[in-house]
C-alpha cells in the first residue's frame, strides 16, 4: 500500500477506533502467529486448508491468526479474566487465510474486530451490533444493509450460540459482505467458564472500496508550511524557523536537498504544501519571511514572531 492508499485505510481504521473508544471498547493487541492448536480446537482439524499453517525452528506448530476473535479470547481465558465485566475490547490489524484470491478477497488482508465478554446476551448483542453499524455510519456510508438471525439460520459455525448478522455494502458486487458477527462461545473451548461473549469483525480493505465508491473518504490534513532557505546564509535560521512552527503543531517540512527557491516551489506544489515559507538572507536580516499560498501564489511579508499565525489563520 502507497501512501494514498494508506492514506485512505487510516481514515476507514480510524473512524472505527474512534467510535470504539467512546462506545468504551478499548485496544488490545494479541501475536500475529499463534500455536496452531488454538484455531482447531475452535473451527477443527479441517480449518488448517484455510490457514498459514507452519512449524518454526523449534519444531512447534504455529498458524498466521486468520481472525482476531481466538485469540481475544484466549488473551482473556490466560490474563483478563479477573477484569471486571463486560469486558469490550477491539483490535485491528493484518489477518491471513489461504483463499483464492479475487476482488475483495485477499490472502493477507485486514479487519477491525470488537469484542464484549460477560455482558448480558441481549444488550451485548445491541451494543455489538451498534458498534458494527454505527462504524459503516461514521465512514460515511449510506448503503448498508445489516441481516440478522439466531444460530437457527446459520450452520457449521458451532461455537455461534444466539444472535448472528452479517453486514453488506450492496455497492461492492459479488465480495459485499463488509462484516459479520454474533454471540458465541468460545472461552470454555480455551478452558475458561462458561460466560457470555459476543463480538464482530468488519473486513477493512472492502469498507475502503465501499467508501471508494460512496466517495467518503476525507483527504488527510495537508501540510501547512514547507520551509525554503535562499542561500547558506539562511540554513540556520531555517531550521529554527522549522522546529517553532513544528513546536506550535503545524505540519511543516523543509528543503534536505539543496535544491534552488524554483525546484523547491515545485516541490511544495507536488507535495501537497498549504504554504511556502521563504527564507532569503534579507527578510531574515528584517526579522521577516516571505509566505507563499501555493494555491494561488499570492505573497506576502510576514513578522517571524507572527508566522505561524499566518500559516494557521490565512
Ligand atoms: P469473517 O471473519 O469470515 O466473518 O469475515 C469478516 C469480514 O472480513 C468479511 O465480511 C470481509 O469483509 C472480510 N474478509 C473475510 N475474508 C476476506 C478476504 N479473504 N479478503 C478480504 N476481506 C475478507
Amino acid at each position: 500500500w502507497g501512501p494514498q492508499d494508506m492514506a485512505k485505510r487510516r481514515f476507514v481504521e480510524s473512524r472505527f477506533v474512534q467510535l470504539a473508544e467512546s462506545f468504551g471498547f478499548r485496544e488490545v493487541s494479541t501475536p500475529t502467529f499463534e500455536s496452531l492448536e488454538l484455531f482447531t480446537a475452535k473451527s477443527g482439524p479441517a480449518i488448517v486448508r484455510e490457514l498459514y499453517a507452519f512449524k518454526d525452528q523449534g519444531g512447534r506448530d504455529l498458524a498466521l491468526r486468520p481472525e482476531f476473535t481466538a485469540s481475544i479470547l484466549r488473551f482473556y481465558v490466560s490474563d483478563l479474566r479477573s477484569r471486571p465485566k463486560p469486558l469490550k475490547l477491539y483490535s485491528t490489524g493484518n489477518v491471513f487465510r489461504y483463499e483464492e484470491p479475487q476482488k475483495g478477497r485477499y490472502r493477507e488482508f485486514s479487519q477491525v474486530n470488537a469484542e464484549i465478554i460477560g455482558g448480558a446476551p441481549l444488550p451485548s448483542d445491541a451494543e455489538a451490533l451498534a458498534l458494527g453499524i454505527g462504524t459503516m455510519r461514521a465512514i460515511g456510508l449510506r448503503q448498508v444493509k445489516a441481516r440478522i438471525g439466531n444460530i437457527g439460520v446459520v450452520r457449521g459455525l458451532d461455537y455461534y450460540t444466539g444472535m448472528v448478522f452479517e453486514i453488506d455494502s450492496p455497492n461492492l458486487g459479488a465480495e459485499k459482505q463488509v462484516g459479520g458477527g454474533g454471540a458465541y462461545n468460545l472461552a470454555e473451548v480455551f478452558g475458561g467458564e462458561r460466560i457470555a461473549q459476543t463480538g464482530f469483525a468488519l473486513g477493512l480493505d472492502r469498507l475502503v472500496m465501499s467508501a471508494e465508491a460512496e466517495k467518503t473518504i476525507e483527504p488527510p490534513r495537508r501540510l501547512d508550511a514547507y520551509v525554503v532557505p535562499i542561500g547558506e546564509g539562511a540554513q540556520r535560521k531555517a531550521i529554527e524557523v522549522l522546529t517553532s512552527l513544528r513546536a506550535a503543531g503545524l505540519g511543516a517540512d523543509i528543503d534536505l536537498v539543496g535544491r534552488g527557491p524554483s525546484k523547491n516551489l515545485d516541490y511544495a506544489n507536488a507535495i501537497g504544501a498549504r504554504f511556502a515559507v521563504l527564507l532569503g538572507e534579507r527578510e531574515l536580516k528584517a526579522g521577516r519571511a516571505t509566505v507563499r499560498e501555493m494555491a494561488t501564489g499570492a505573497q506576502r511579508e510576514v513578522a517571524l514572531d507572527d508566522l505561524a499565525d499566518a500559516v494557521r489563520n490565512v
